[in-house]
């Protein structure tokens, strides 16, 4: 069933255990195992062969004499040194700059308090807080928040907090809607200049008008006609939707961003923050010029997506006469086969596909948080990019393999029995039966104790590769030689230190029945992949039950998990 042939195998795995032995002193089996996965992942698929084979070879490495290792590691030498210098080039990090700054640097993260904070999100606001430090400056919070029929005070909480989670704090924080009376002198020294009029088509003749390239009627009004009309718009007199104010562009512009954008539109519903203050709000395109500017922003990050409206950004400062910031465009940074799109994501919670913007399963920094992705790993992962403009979606993989880069620290090691089958073992000493192992094989968190009994559980799989007289270690315990095999169970003796194949083991009456969560691709084909999570139940050692809510565990040999709901014992896979 494996791609790679047998032999190759095996000199992968020794490969691995001989350079592991010589950096580390002595040869570990997850580190040999997972330098071999990281070659052949296919070797996933038959797992316990992987480890029946580094078990033994990690064995036979570890018993070599200091001479004989070292005439091993030669023979790789030239092998490794590549290896090493590749690794290095695929892991250097980039370099975050920007061209030209000197002085001072002001930059701001824009959210529309419209919704939840996702990857794409994050990764603009680390490099914006990256830049900031770097070049001695400040970031600004700055609330893009003039639509106010879609506004809501509890995102602007919801944001608050996962900023404050990823670690980024603010030097101002300012808000779009605090600045209307201004903006409103602004849209009248536009109308003034012959650079902006009333228009009083409805959607369906503006949009006709951009896509054919043809002004309306109103684009020739009077500079007083148009500030009449204004007045109108201010005072009330007009229903949502009759008038506009547009900037008086260029209808034939090749970028159809310049074809007489709408800047301010009437819109009666209750603001959250400004509640009915005002009926005429100003666009995205209107406010953002002007409140970066107003506000001393001295560079701007924005996503590609954004390139287009670059031209009317400066086209708009120009004719208000107002300094200019500089723009750095970056790549928008989202996840293959998953989504962020609001639309979406509120179609398959109202489909209950999901249960809502935490679900584990989605990009969102609350879900990211709930699943036990750390801000650390997020940072490390959204800023390796840098200021590369080439969008691309990535695998979550690259997010969760930082992230277990930096749980694998302190996560406690657990056993964890997913098929279980009893395996009765005679003749355990007295002495063999309390037994003290650590949580971590490296950090100093303590101790799991065990009381043993004769009755454990262990893999089904495990002991599909067993036959009577074979010998097989319980890891942090004892070694078992096979006495009997029957279908509901095996038998063996007690057989002290011998060699043999370790394996995962709980002990009898110290099970706690528990599901582990694992989470798969949230879209296969851009449709919703009804398999993205998946729930296995499981034996987990009595150590379990001390685990407090939230924290994240291993499972020796099935991976990383983060205990979501202690009241089920349901774990989220990492
Ligand atoms: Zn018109």
């Amino acid at each position: 069933m494996l791609n790679v042939d047998e032999a190759q195998l095996l000199t992968e795995i020794k490969k691995a255990a001989i350079k592991n032995a010589v950096e580390y002193g002595k040869a570990q089996e997850s580190a040999v195992s997972g330098k071999v996965l990281s070659k052949a992942p296919e070797l996933k698929n038959d797992m316990s062969k992987l480890h029946k084979l580094v078990s033994t070879i990690v064995n036979e490495v570890n018993s070599m004499g200091k001479v004989e290792l070292e005439s091993e590691y030669k023979k790789y030498e030239v092998e490794f040194t590549s290896e090493s210098k590749e690794k290095k080039e695929k892991t250097a990090k980039p370099k975050l700059e920007l061209k030209d700054i000197k002085g001072t640097f002001i930059t701001r993260f824009p959210p529309e308090p419209n919704g939840y904070l996702q990857i794409g999100h994050a990764k603009a606001v680390l490099m914006e807080q990256t830049f900031a430090r770097k070049y001695n400056g400040s970031i600004i919070l700055y609330f893009d928040d003039t639509n106010p029929e879609k506004e809501e005070q509890r995102f602007v909480d919801a944001i608050k907090e996962d900023l404050k989670w990823l670690g980024v704090t603010f030097d101002k924080e300012y808000y779009a809607s605090d600045n209307i009376g201004l903006l409103y002198k602004y849209a009248e020294t536009m109308i003034r200049e012959g650079n902006a009029y009333v228009c009083m088509c409805d959607a369906e003749k503006m949009r006709s008008g951009r896509a054919d390239g043809y002004g309306c009627v109103h684009k020739t009004h009077t500079t007083e006609r148009n500030l009449e009309l204004w007045g109108t718009m201010l005072s009330r007199e007009l229903d949502e939707g009759t008038a506009t104010l547009r900037l008086n562009g260029d209808m034939s512009a090749e970028n159809t961003m310049m074809r007489d954008p709408t800047l301010f539109r009437i819109k009666y519903s209750t603001h959250y923050r400004q509640g009915d203050k005002y009926a005429i709000w100003p666009t995205y395109n209107f406010n953002t010029p002007v409140n970066d500017s107003l506000n001393g922003v001295t560079d701007a990050i924005r996503s590609k997506e954004f390139e287009l409206e670059d031209e009317l950004y400066f086209k708009i400062l120009d004719m208000l006469q107002l300094r200019k910031p500089r723009i750095h465009t970056i790549a928008r940074l989202e996840i293959k086969n998953n989504l962020t799109s609001k639309r979406k994501i509120n179609e398959l919670i109202r489909e209950k596909y999901i249960s809502g913007y935490d679900d584990p399963r989605l990009v969102t920094i609350t879900a990211l948080k709930r699943r036990g992705i750390l801000p650390g790993a997020i940072k490390e992962f959204a800023l390796r990019f840098g200021m590369s403009k080439t969008n691309s979606k990535v695998s979550i993989d690259m997010l969760l393999a930082e992230n277990r880069k930096l749980i694998d620290k302190n996560s406690k090691r657990l056993s964890c029995v997913e098929e279980p089958m009893e395996l009765i073992v005679n003749d355990i000493p007295e002495s063999e039966k309390n037994k003290r192992v650590k949580l971590h094989p490296l950090a100093d968190i303590g101790y799991k104790k065990y009381n043993l009994n004769s009755v454990f559980f262990i893999n089904t799989t495990d002991a599909s590769n067993l036959k009577i007289g074979d010998t097989v270690r319980l890891k942090g315990a004892f070694s078992v030689r096979v006495t009997g095999v029957t279908k509901d169970g095996m038998t063996g003796n007690f057989a002290g230190d011998e060699m043999g194949p370790a394996i995962q083991w709980i002990n009898k009456g110290d099970e706690v029945a528990c599901k582990l969560l694992r989470i798969g691709d949230l879209l296969i084909n851009d449709k919703f992949n009804k398999d993205s999570l998946s729930v296995t139940n499981c034996y987990v050692e009595g150590y379990s039950k001390s685990l407090e809510n939230g924290e994240v565990v291993q499972f020796e040999r099935i991976g990383f998990f983060k205990l979501d709901d202690k009241s089920t014992m349901s774990f989220l896979s990492l």
